[in-house]
C-alpha cells in the first residue's frame, strides 16, 4: 500500500529543550523523518531554543550526530541529512531570565504558522508562557505543545493549565501523550467507528470484559530517583492506559472533530466509579541479582512507590455497567507488550461437547510490539474423528498488511505534523487530563494514608500474585503478557 503524504504550511518551530534528551532521541529524528518523505514545505523551519552557548553551527552539527545515533538509515543519507540541517538555527535563551527573547522575536517570520514544542520541565512552562506574550513572539494562531507529565495531582494539573492559559487559548495547546499517535491507537477509532460489524456488540451484553495491558520489560535503572517520586499510578495509568480505556469505551462521536472526540472521551472518565481499595494491586519488583530490585534503582531501601499496578474498573453508564475494565501496567515485567483484548461473552448456548482450553472470542488489538489486530475464533479442529473445537485467530499485523510504511511513523512525528496542521483531536484537553487526576488522586491518597507497601513480585514475571487473584476470584484470567 502506498501511503499518501499530505504536505504542511510553512512554518516555524521553536523547540525549547532542543539540545535535551527528548528532542535529540524522539523529536529531532521524527522531523527528519517526515522531511526524508517530503511533508516538510520548503519554508520550514527549526529553531533550537536552550540555555547551552552554542552557535548556529554547532548546534546544527549536534543535532547531525543526534540523527546518526537514532535514525538507523541517516548515516546513508548524507546529502538528506545536511539540507534537513539547512533547517535549523539555535538561540540561546535562559526561559526564567530576559536574554535571548529579543532574539528569539527578531527570527521569527510573519505570515508562516508558530509553533512552540515545551520540551523542558513542567516548571517551566509558566516562565516560557509568559515571555511568549510578553515579547510578542506569541500570536493569536500560534500553537503551543507541552510534554508529559502534566502535574502530579488535580491542584498540580489545575496550576499548568493556568499557567498556559494565561496566555493562550485552549485550541492553542496541545497537550502530548504519545500513546495517542501510536498507528494502533488511531485505528482503534477507524475499527469501531469505521465498520458496521463491531458496534453492534461493543456493549455489556456481548463483551465480558475488557484487558488493558501496558508492560514493560526495562526497570527504572538510570531514571530511579525522577521515577520513585511518581510510581506507575501517575507515569502510566492516570494518562495512557486512561486514554486507551477511553477511547475503547467512549461513544461514538458526530464527528472526526477535535472537540468532538475529547467530549465523548471526558464522559468516559466522568463516569468511572470509585474503585475499591481490594479491586488494586500495586507491586515493586524484586531484582534478580543483588542491587538489581526496584528499591536499588530508586536509591531509597524503604521506598512505598509501586512498579506494577492492578485495578478493576468499573463504567457507570448505559453500555459498560457490568462490563469491567481490567488495567495493569508494570516494569521489569517478563515481556514488553501493549495491547487491549476485548472478551467476548460465551454463546449462551452450546451444543458441543466442551472441550477444555478453549477462551472464546476475543478481539486484541496490539500496540507494541508489531502493531496489529488480532481476532480469536473457535472452530472444528481439522480431521476425521467427530468434531471438536479449536481455537484460531485471524491475524492482521500491520506491517505485513500494509507494509514497511506502517512501522515507519513514529508516534511523534504524526503529532508534531498534526500541530502544524491544527488538529487537536489527538491531544489531551485541560479538563480531560483535570478529570483523570480527579479520578486518580483519592486512589492514591489512599496508599499514602494507609503507608501500604507494594507486593514483591519477580523481575521477568507476570506481576504479584495477587494481580493473577484479581481476576481468578471474577472467574477470569490474564492474557499472558508475551512479546
Ligand atoms: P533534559 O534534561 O535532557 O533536557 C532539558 C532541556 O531543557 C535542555 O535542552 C536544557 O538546555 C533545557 N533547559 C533546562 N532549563 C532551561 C532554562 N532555564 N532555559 C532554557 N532551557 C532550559 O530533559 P528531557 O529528557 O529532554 O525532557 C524534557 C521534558 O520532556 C521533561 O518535561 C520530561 O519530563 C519530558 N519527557 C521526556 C521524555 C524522555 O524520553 N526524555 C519522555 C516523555 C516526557
Amino acid at each position: 500500500m502506498v501511503s499518501r503524504v499530505i504536505p504542511v504550511d510553512p512554518f516555524d518551530l521553536v523547540i525549547f529543550g532542543a539540545t535535551g534528551d527528548l528532542a535529540r532521541r524522539k523529536i529531532l529524528p521524527g522531523l527528519f523523518h517526515r522531511f526524508a518523505v517530503g511533508q516538510m514545505p520548503e519554508h520550514a523551519r527549526i529553531l533550537g531554543a536552550a540555555r547551552s552557548d552554542l552557535d548556529r553551527a554547532t548546534f546544527r552539527d549536534l543535532v547531525g550526530e543526534s540523527l546518526l545515533e537514532f535514525v538507523p538509515q541517516a548515516s546513508g543519507q548524507k546529502g538528506l541529512v545536511n539540507r534537513f540541517l539547512e533547517k535549523l538555527d539555535y538561540v540561546r535563551v535562559d526561559v526564567t531570565g530576559t536574554k535571548g527573547w529579543p532574539e528569539l522575536a527578531e527570527l521569527m517570520r510573519p505570515d508562516v504558522i508558530r509553533a512552540f514544542y515545551l520540551s523542558v520541565s513542567p516548571t517551566l512552562f509558566g516562565a516560557i508562557a509568559d515571555n511568549l506574550n510578553e515579547h510578542g513572539i506569541a500570536t493569536p494562531d500560534s500553537r503551543i505543545v507541552v510534554e508529559k507529565p502534566f502535574g502530579h495531582d488535580l491542584a498540580s494539573a489545575k496550576a499548568l493549565n493556568a499557567d498556559l492559559l494565561n496566555g493562550f487559548a485552549e485550541h492553542q495547546i496541545y497537550r502530548i501523550d504519545h500513546y495517542l499517535g501510536k498507528e494502533t491507537v488511531q485505528n482503534l477509532m477507524a475499527l469501531r467507528f469505521a465498520n458496521s460489524l463491531w458496534e453492534p456488540l461493543w456493549n455489556s451484553t456481548h463483551v465480558d470484559h475488557v484487558q488493558i495491558t501496558v508492560a514493560e520489560s526495562l526497570g527504572v535503572e538510570g531514571r530511579g530517583g525522577y521515577y520513585d517520586r511518581s510510581g506507575a499510578m501517575r507515569d502510566m495509568v492516570q494518562n495512557h492506559l486512561m486514554q486507551l480505556l477511553c477511547l475503547t469505551a467512549m461513544e461514538p462521536p458526530s464527528r472526526l472533530h477535535p472537540n468532538a472526540v475529547r467530549d465523548e472521551k471526558v464522559k468516559v472518565i466522568e463516569a468511572l466509579e470509585p474503585v475499591e481499595p481490594a479491586d488494586i494491586v500495586r507491586g515493586q519488583y524484586r531484582g534478580k541479582g543483588a542491587a538489581d530490585g526496584y528499591r536499588d534503582h530508586a536509591g531509597d531501601p524503604d521506598s512505598r512507590t509501586e512498579s506494577f499496578v492492578a485495578m478493576k474498573v468499573n463504567i457507570g453508564n448505559w453500555r459498560w455497567a457490568g462490563t469491567p475494565f481490567y488495567l495493569r501496567t508494570g516494569k521489569k515485567l517478563r515481556a514488553r507488550a501493549s495491547e487491549i483484548v476485548v472478551m467476548f461473552r460465551d454463546p449462551p448456548h452450546m451444543m458441543f461437547p466442551k472441550t477444555e482450553g478453549l477462551r472464546g472470542n476475543a478481539l486484541i488489538i496490539r500496540l507494541q510490539p508489531d502493531e496489529g489486530i488480532t481476532l480469536r475464533t473457535t472452530i472444528k479442529e481439522p480431521g476425521p474423528g467427530g468434531l471438536r473445537l479449536a481455537e484460531v485467530t485471524l491475524d492482521m499485523t500491520f506491517a505485513d498488511a500494509l507494509g514497511p510504511h506502517a512501522e515507519a511513523q513514529d508516534a511523534y512525528e504524526r503529532l508534531i505534523m498534526d500541530v502544524i496542521r491544527g488538529d487537536q483531536t489527538l491531544f489531551m484537553r485541560g479538563d480531560e487530563v483535570e478529570a483523570a487526576w480527579a479520578w486518580a488522586d483519592p486512589i492514591i491518597a489512599n496508599w499514602e494514608d494507609a503507608r501500604q507497601h507494594p507486593a514483591p513480585y519477580d523481575a521477568g514475571s507476570s506481576g504479584p500474585e495477587d494481580a493473577l487473584m484479581l481476576m481468578h476470584r471474577d472467574g477470569r484470567r490474564w492474557r499472558e503478557i508475551e512479546a
